[in-house]
């Protein structure tokens, strides 16, 4: 066993750990960095960027659909999923690289293995003990499996990245981002696509305009949603199909897959987290201040294993701050957790910031005005599938700043990071109405409402 010294270990490659070390190397910081897996985490290998590619895929289907309809001739003859995951896991493999230059590049030094906390700041990995001045856990999370009869035969997130090829019938568990997602991925490349809710809408969280209007559209894709099923058990079958047993006595399927999507968790086994005295709330995530700053001093924690708003520029704006906040200089530099924006990539996509109305009004009461516009967007003037827009502005007090600014439909996931922009600097109703249109766009409708 051989000890070195470094100022900051970050343990976990991922995208919070490697933006946090690259920035202290930057600063001058001896850094390292540990990684068991493959560099870029979740999101690059099995989350954002697969993701999008799969997206893209699905959007490039909803246009061949259409594309008869503004007049070309166009028969598509099928689609080979192998060959799309092939450019796939070869685009992410270069990814890979890429990252790993990114850190010679900045003297980031990069250990492979299983890191392990041995002492508040020292870490081992394999048959190494490392320590440091600073510590970040930086490790992420995992997609959570039901602890129900069965669930081993479903897939995760993770397995929708590994399939051969699509499968025919698929049944995904879960309301949130992944079902949605993935859902529409399936849905639009032919999959006969069941989502099974617990409850009766999907985004439940979300502003209810845009999870009602994206269950009729993915309806109307041929969506179908099981509303109220609680899992109990699945089974597979002789015939090797999936049955999905529920706890009313519904039996959903048959399915070839099943996929859960019912949230993370955090990824500390064999972390050993209590040999550091590091707390975490019941669920397993690192508790952390405002400042990222676990409960031992100099030890870390940001991104998915914190809990807090599980997006890959999170994890980034936590990890940059940090290290600006503990090697350059930057005295209380922080993320600040409010209005952060978001897209689900749903067919349609969504972009949300800010309060839904139902939050704005449990907070603000009668001083909430809300101000909506509904359309069919003009590229479907032409289609027969007609998926509407919709659009929500939520405002507050007589001079109506704007708290939330939700919309649901085609060019919405690059609309909405202006417009968080200006909710973000405390935007009012009045700076939207003194906002030029652009036209003809789905984006002017922001500017426009009466
Ligand atoms: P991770 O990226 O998960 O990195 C953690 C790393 O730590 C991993 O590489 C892991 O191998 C390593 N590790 C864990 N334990 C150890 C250990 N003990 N020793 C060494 N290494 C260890 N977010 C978006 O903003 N936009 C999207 O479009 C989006 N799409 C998503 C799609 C899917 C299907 C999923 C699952 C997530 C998506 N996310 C998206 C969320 C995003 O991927 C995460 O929020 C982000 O990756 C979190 O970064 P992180 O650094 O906290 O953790
Ligand atoms: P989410 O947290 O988004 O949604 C999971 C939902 O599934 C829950 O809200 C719950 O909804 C339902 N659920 C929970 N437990 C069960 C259960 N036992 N049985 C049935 N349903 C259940 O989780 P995801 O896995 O979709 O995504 C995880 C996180 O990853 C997201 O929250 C997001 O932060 C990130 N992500 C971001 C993306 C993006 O930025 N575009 C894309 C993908 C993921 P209900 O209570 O209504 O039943």
């Amino acid at each position: 066993m051989s000890n070195t010294s470094h100022d900051l270990i970050v343990i976990g490659g991922g995208s919070g750990g490697l933006a946090c070390a690259q920035r202290a190397a930057q600063y001058g910081a001896r850094a390292l960095i540990v990684e068991s897996q493959r560099l870029g985490g979740t999101c690059v290998n099995v989350g954002c960027v697969p993701k999008k590619v799969m997206w893209n895929a699905a959007q490039i289907a909803h246009a061949a659909h259409d594309a008869g309809h503004y007049g070309f001739d166009l028969e598509v003859a099928g689609h080979d999923w192998s060959r799309l995951k092939a450019g796939r896991d070869a685009y992410v493999l270069r990814l890979n690289g890429i990252y790993e230059r990114n850190l010679q590049n900045r003297q980031v030094e990069l250990v492979r293995g299983h890191a392990t906390l041995t002492g508040p700041r020292t870490v081992r990995v394999g048959d190494r003990q490392y320590a440091a001045e600073h510590v970040v856990i930086a490790t992420g999370g995992m997609p959570t499996l039901p602890a129900i009869p069965g669930a081993e035969h479903g897939i995760t997130s993770d397995g929708f990245f590994d399939l051969p090829e699509r499968p025919r019938r698929i049944g995904i568990v879960g309301s949130g981002y992944v079902a949605v997602e993935l859902g529409g991925v399936f849905a639009a490349l032919g999959t006969e696509t069941t989502i099974v809710l617990r409850q009766d809408r999907v985004l439940r969280h979300f502003d209810h305009m845009l999870s009602d209007g994206l269950m009729k559209i993915m309806r109307d894709d041929g969506v179908a949603f099981a509303q109220q099923a609680v899992p109990r058990a699945l089974r597979r079958e002789a015939d090797d199909t999936l049955r999905l047993e529920c706890e009313d006595g519904r039996v959903l399927g048959p399915f070839d897959t099943v996929m859960w999507a019912i949230g993370r968790e955090p990824n500390v086994a064999g972390l050993s987290l209590e040999a550091a005295g590091v707390r975490t709330d019941s669920q397993g995530f690192v508790m952390v201040d405002h400042l990222q700053a676990t409960n031992v001093p100099q030890v870390y924690a940001i991104g998915d294993v914190t809990g807090q708003a599980a997006l890959t520029p999170v994890a980034i704006a936590a990890g940059r701050r940090l290290a600006d906040r503990v090697f350059g200089g930057m005295a209380g530099r922080h993320l600040d957790y409010t209005n952060i924006p978001t897209v689900i990539f749903s067919h349609p996509p969504i972009g949300t910031v800010g309060l839904s109305e139902a939050e704005a009004r449990a907070l603000h009461g009668e001083a909430v005005k809300v101000y909506t516009s509904g359309f069919v967007p003009m590229y479907h003037a032409l289609t027969t599938r007609k998926p509407r827009a919709e659009m929500k502005l939520v405002c507050v007090g007589p001079e109506e700043r704007i708290v939330g600014c939700h919309v649901l439909g085609a060019g919405a996931d690059e609309m909405l990071q202006g417009f968080a922009v200006a909710v973000k600097m405390g935007a009012l109703k009045r700076d939207f109405d003194d906002t030029v249109a652009i036209h003809p766009t789905s984006a002017e409708e922001f500017v426009t409402m009466r």
